[in-house]
């Protein structure tokens, strides 16, 4: 008999479960069945796949049973099963990713932590709930030696060797005194129709009934053995659209995706014709918790004749989808389809991209609905962007999805159409301001003169706009301009800048330009302010700042962290008093203005300054002189 320790997350989450965090205790039943399917689907793939496992016998089932009086429920499947190490490493650890993540995001509060607890999946620790010790015997297909894996769930746990006849898992759970309502046949009966009647295998419950036969003396109590099958163990997606109701769905979708909560809506589709198909996708109504994460789990499961095959393939739909559960299951892949081959499996590109576009038509309808659309949005947004940036097929298609704040719409988010439908009929171009602060780009001088004229300016202010938009040339049809830019200006007819004004200003910039050489590319003059006296703006040929976060994170081109900083081009308004008045200083003030203008233009468009101090030494000097 050997004994070992549980993984220090396992123990944190049985202790979270044991204390009763979970509110919902009878999912434990779900969870288990749900392994149990799992050990099934495993092995039927197996036994078309595998050469030393064609032969073995496998009828693929689960049996309930219980004992009322001793307080035993025990859950066995005829799937796959689990060696020595399966048992170390699968009840040991919880090998998923993001657990530590899950555990580090609760917040202590029951119900948040609960609802996020059923987003995770507790799995199979979630049985210390309702039990005090959990024996579970098992034989891995295709092996000889069963073992016994023991515990009660303090900590440490045990295995040793012992006989098991079949190949498969039985879970034999010893139910707290204060749970015994778990060994009761209706009780387990409700559970599993209402949570697993849908797992594509018969699940069989044990039971006994005693009746009695004859009258007086010869009355005699006969004990009948029964096993009755309790779910439809069919696939709910193979059922027609028209014999299902929303809870049957809404049930099913909680038993795909560990979501506690309802789906925002579901898209069944069966396809007929050249290709053979079925899909049930599902989105959900918040971000599952590794939507940003690189190691994010597929929500979507592929089955080939109703056989599962994977739930481990994430290209089989685009990754900026991936928050979308559901089932894709075709009759014309061949069922011993490896899962190498799949990725470049012609049927199921083809299915992909048809899925693809339906998803996108709901996500579309969905805007009927403000409300709804915009709880969506806040929640997957930033996906249908990663969309625009990588789905040149459906390209249009979602731009037409995206929402932004503009100069106009009051605190709203908008879509280019209603842009579109807003802009003026000289108007030429969609112009837009990028940055990575939303109340600043409100209040940023670059606004003025189109803020005079009247002209709506859309705010991109997340992050990946600065990745995504500028790759966007237009939005039907019409040119996608930012304000910067040089062409928005001629847009604008204010281009011009009369030429005994550059000729005025023509030393001032020249001391400008001497000043502050270190800091900017260079300094010009524009017709784009009104109020403020400068303003900084990117050359549009440098990648912005998004961009070159991003570069510093992919560490491209092998320079690693060392992707220089781009100076800007500092802009002055010729109109502006604090000009015109410096044209005519000395020197040395008109250099000390220049780092002022400079700064305050820095500030206006960041927030922040990296050199604070020079800053103020510069402000008190200036001050000093008027005093
Ligand atoms: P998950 O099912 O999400 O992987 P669980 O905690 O429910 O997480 O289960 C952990 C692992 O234990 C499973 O991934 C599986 O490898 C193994 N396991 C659990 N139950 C069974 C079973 N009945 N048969 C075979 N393996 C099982
Ligand atoms: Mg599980």
């Amino acid at each position: 008999m050997a004994k070992h320790t549980f993984q220090t997350e396992v123990n944190q989450l049985l202790d979270l479960m044991i204390h009763s965090l979970y509110s919902n205790k009878e999912i434990f039943l779900r969870e288990l069945i749900s392994n149990a399917s799992d050990a099934l689907d495993k092995l039927q793939y197996l036994t078309l796949t595998d050469d030393k496992l064609k032969t073995l016998d496998f009828t693929p089932k689960i049996d309930i049973a219980f004992d009322s009086e001793k307080n035993i429920l025990t859950i066995s499947d005829s799937g796959i099963g689990m060696n020595e190490q399966d048992l170390i490493e699968n009840l040991g650890t919880i090998a998923k990713s993001g657990t530590k993540n899950f555990l580090s995001k609760l917040s202590g509060d029951k119900k948040k932590d609960s609802a996020l607890i059923g987003q995770f999946g507790v799995g199979f620790y979630s049985a210390f709930m309702v039990a005090n010790k959990i024996i579970v015997t098992t034989k891995k297909a295709g092996e000889t030696q069963g073992f016994a894996w023991i515990s009660d769930g303090s900590g440490e746990f045990e295995i040793e060797k012992c006989e098991k006849e079949s190949h498969g898992s039985e879970i034999k759970l010893y139910l707290k005194e204060e749970e015994k309502e778990f060994a009761n046949r209706w009780k387990i009966e409700e559970i599993i129709k209402k949570y697993s009647d849908h797992i594509p295998f018969p699940i069989f419950l044990h039971y006994t009934e005693t009746k009695s036969e004859g009258e007086g003396e010869s009355k005699k109590e006969i004990i009948e053995q029964k096993n009755e099958q309790i779910n439809k163990a069919s696939a709910l997606w193979r059922i027609s659209k028209k014999d299902l109701k929303d809870e049957e769905y809404k049930e099913f979708y909680k038993n795909l995706s560990y979501d506690s909560s309802d789906p925002l809506c579901w898209i069944h589709t069966k396809v007929e014709g050249t290709l053979e198909y079925t899909t049930l996708f599902y989105i959900p109504q918040s971000a599952p918790f590794d939507l940003y994460r690189v190691d994010y789990k597929s929500g979507v499961k592929l089955y080939v004749k109703r056989v599962f095959i994977t739930d481990d393939d994430k290209e089989l739909l685009p990754s900026y989808l991936r928050f979308v559960r559901g089932i894709i299951d075709s009759e014309d892949l061949p069922l011993n389809v490896s899962r190498e081959i799949l990725q470049q499996n012609r049927i199921l590109s083809t299915i992909k991209s048809s899925s693809t576009k339906k998803i996108l038509s709901e996500i579309e309808s969905l805007q009927k609905d403000e409300e709804k659309y915009s709880k969506f949005y806040k929640e997957f947004g930033r996906c249908l962007k990663e969309g625009v940036y990588s789905d040149f097929e459906n390209k249009e298609k979602l731009l037409e999805l995206l929402r932004f704040q503009s100069t106009k719409s009051e605190g709203k988010e908008i879509a280019f159409k209603t842009y579109k439908e807003r802009m003026g009929k000289e108007q030429k171009a969609i112009y837009y301001l990028q940055g990575e602060d939303l109340e600043l780009l409100k209040s940023s001088p670059l606004l003025d003169a189109f803020n005079k004229k009247g002209i709506e300016v859309l705010l991109f202010a997340e992050e990946i706009d600065g990745i995504v938009m500028p790759m966007v040339h237009e939005y039907d049809k019409i040119p996608l301009r930012a304000i910067t830019s040089k062409e928005a200006l001629e847009n604008l007819g204010e281009e011009s800048i009369e030429e005994d004004t550059k000729e005025r200003f023509k030393s001032l910039l020249e001391t400008f330009n001497k000043a502050l050489s270190d800091e900017i590319k260079e300094v010009r003059l524009s017709a784009r302010l009104i109020d403020a006296p400068s303003c900084i703006v990117s050359d549009p040929e440098d990648p912005n700042a998004a961009m070159i976060k991003m570069m510093r994170q992919i560490g491209a081109m092998g320079m690693g962290a060392d992707i220089p900083e781009p100076k800007p081009i500092l802009e002055l308004n010729p109109n502006h008093t604090i000009l015109t008045k410096l044209l005519d200083a000395e020197t040395q003030k008109q250099e000390e203005v220049a780092h002022l203008l400079l700064e305050e233009a820095k500030l206006l468009e960041g927030g922040k300054l990296k050199d604070v101090n020079a800053f103020v030494k510069h402000l008190n000097t200036l001050l000093q002189n008027s005093l």
